[in-house]
């Protein structure tokens, strides 16, 4: 949630309950689960965080000194599994193309989870849940064996992830040959266009090892005790509805789940560019005049597209831009990256030094705190779930440019339904001209009408997630605060139940 309370801090009190908590090896996982452990710590839980060796170590410099999370290691080695790089624990170093098969691989871990689990057990503190990565369907089984309340933790929102869980266990697309159709048990998604298909989601045959791992870990989610979605239910209607109907299961949106600003998640790969010396920058600039520019923890745009990018935003002229470069796709990983070669001839000294326009930081910016500030006007960002809570959680805009995954519905979702959001392209092989993009960027951050409705919708988002997070002296509570405490108290009849069968 937003910065952490720090009254509540003060009044915490352990309640002697553990929670597990178990993300997949990925920024975009690891960062929502985090918050979500610091947030269920403030309840009095003691939280258990899990994952592999490198990841946890990097999670040390994360932890708060007010936090008590204890981190448990399990082991994984990346060269026990075919096609997998030495030393891979992350996406964040592994290309895109062997995603699946690092999924696939996560599968290994399930055996020192349950050592884990037994353990802990053992040791006299059996956990009251355990919350796990919506990828980790297989961890239900774990828990339930010894008993436990299981709850798979979606990082991504309800109508992305609906659409995104549909298409694999309907391969809708491989039964027309039109370009749009709907999603058979998800009608009211809308239309989806082939377009808007991740290409492994488009080269998916019925039986093939993806399609197999997908379906399989998405009806495991039946086997939970439920599902916290990183999400607000009036936000999210359509999609969280979907899932009550579709998995007959508790659904519990208790979003935003956003880790406190200042965190230093991953700092390590930073280019220099400090927090203090983005904000310092951006203070010299007028409101609304920055766009922010980052596709996520590990989607890149191909080297042509960097080009008409960087094109773009020299000819919109009364826009500055902060720009979170990355090697483009193809590029050799072992070379060293200088952005420079990759921009146009003369961009750095005429745009970023001379007119003093933008910031170039590579690899790795300090999103939250870039997105808190009043200096920007809108985010072009790939959608990806934690980048739209993040920028609507303060009335920013988007521009979309959806590349994986359930990106894609994301972006449909905030254009079309919440009216937040323009989608400029498509994926890593949209062929994008600079004038289009330099139109959009005009009407988004401009005085358009339609850039001022955008503005307006973000603003009334804005208080629409503060209403959901209020958990308020006088009682009021809203509904992500509710979804919260039912989610607790569902955990906690389990155990008493247990208890009076034995
Ligand atoms: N992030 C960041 N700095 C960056 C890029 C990403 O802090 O330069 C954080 C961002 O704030 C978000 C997460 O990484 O919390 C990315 O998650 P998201 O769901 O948006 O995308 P993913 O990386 O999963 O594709």
């Amino acid at each position: 949630m937003l910065p952490l309370n720090q009254t509540k801090m003060a009044e915490k009190k352990e309640n002697g309950h553990t929670i597990v908590m178990f993300p997949f090896m990925a920024q975009g996982h690891i960062i929502p689960f985090l918050a979500l452990a610091l947030q269920v710590e403030q309840r009095g839980f003691s939280i258990v965080f899990v994952n592999t060796p490198l990841n946890i170590q990097k999670l040390r410099k994360s932890i708060p000194p007010s936090s008590a999370i204890r981190l448990r290691e399990i082991p994984f080695n990346s060269s026990d599994h075919h096609r997998l790089p030495p030393n891979v624990e992350n996406t964040d170093v592994l290309p895109p193309h062997l995603i699946f098969t690092f999924i696939e691989s996560s599968i290994s871990l399930k055996p020192a989870f349950r050592d884990l689990i037994f353990d802990l057990v053992r040791d006299g503190d059996p956990p009251l849940a355990v919350v796990a990565d919506m990828f980790f369907g297989w961890s239900a089984e774990v828990a339930h064996e010894f008993g436990i309340f299981h709850a798979i933790f979606s990082s991504a929102g309800g109508f992305g992830m609906g659409c995104y869980f549909s298409l694999w266990l309907n391969l809708p697309h491989r039964k027309t040959n039109s370009p749009e159709f709907l999603l058979p048990d998800f009608q009211e998604a809308g239309q989806i266009h082939r377009t808007q298909l991740a290409p492994s989601v488009s080269a998916a045959e019925d039986n093939d090892s993806r399609s197999v791992l997908m379906r399989k870990n998405f009806w495991k989610w039946a086997d939970s005790d439920g599902v916290l979605f990183n999400s607000v239910e009036k936000l999210d209607e359509i999609g969280l509805d979907y899932f009550r109907r579709k998995l007959c299961q508790n659904v519990w949106p208790v979003g935003p789940i956003i880790l406190p600003r200042g965190n230093p998640v991953r700092v390590e790969k930073s280019n220099g560019f400090s927090p203090e010396k983005c904000i310092e920058w951006l203070d010299s600039k007028p409101p609304n005049s920055v766009l922010f520019i980052s596709f996520g923890s590990n989607n890149t745009i191909s080297a042509s597209q960097m080009m008409q990018l960087a094109k773009a935003l020299e000819q919109v002229m009364n826009t500055n831009f902060i720009w979170v470069v990355r090697p483009p796709l193809g590029f050799d990983i072992t070379a060293e990256f200088k952005a420079e070669e990759w921009l146009p001839e003369g961009f750095m000294p005429r745009v970023v030094e001379t007119q003093n326009r933008g910031l170039i930081v590579v690899q790795w910016a300090p999103q939250q705190d870039i997105l808190s500030h009043k200096a920007v006007g809108a985010f072009l960002t790939h959608c990806g779930w934690n980048s739209v809570l993040e920028s609507l959680s303060r009335g920013v805009p988007l521009i979309g440019w959806p590349m994986a995954a359930e990106q894609f519905f994301n972006a449909k979702v905030m254009e079309e339904e919440i009216g937040v959001c323009v989608e400029v392209a498509r994926g890593v092989d949209f062929e994008i001209a600079c004038d289009d993009l330099a139109e959009k960027i005009e009407m988004v951050m401009g005085e358009s009408e339609k850039g001022k409705e955008m503005r307006r919708k973000a603003d009334e988002v804005k208080k629409m997630i503060r209403d959901a997070i209020r958990d308020d002296e006088g009682g009021f509570k809203g509904s992500s605060v509710v979804a919260m405490d039912e989610f607790i108290h569902a955990a906690l009849l389990k155990k008493e139940k247990i208890h009076i069968d034995m």
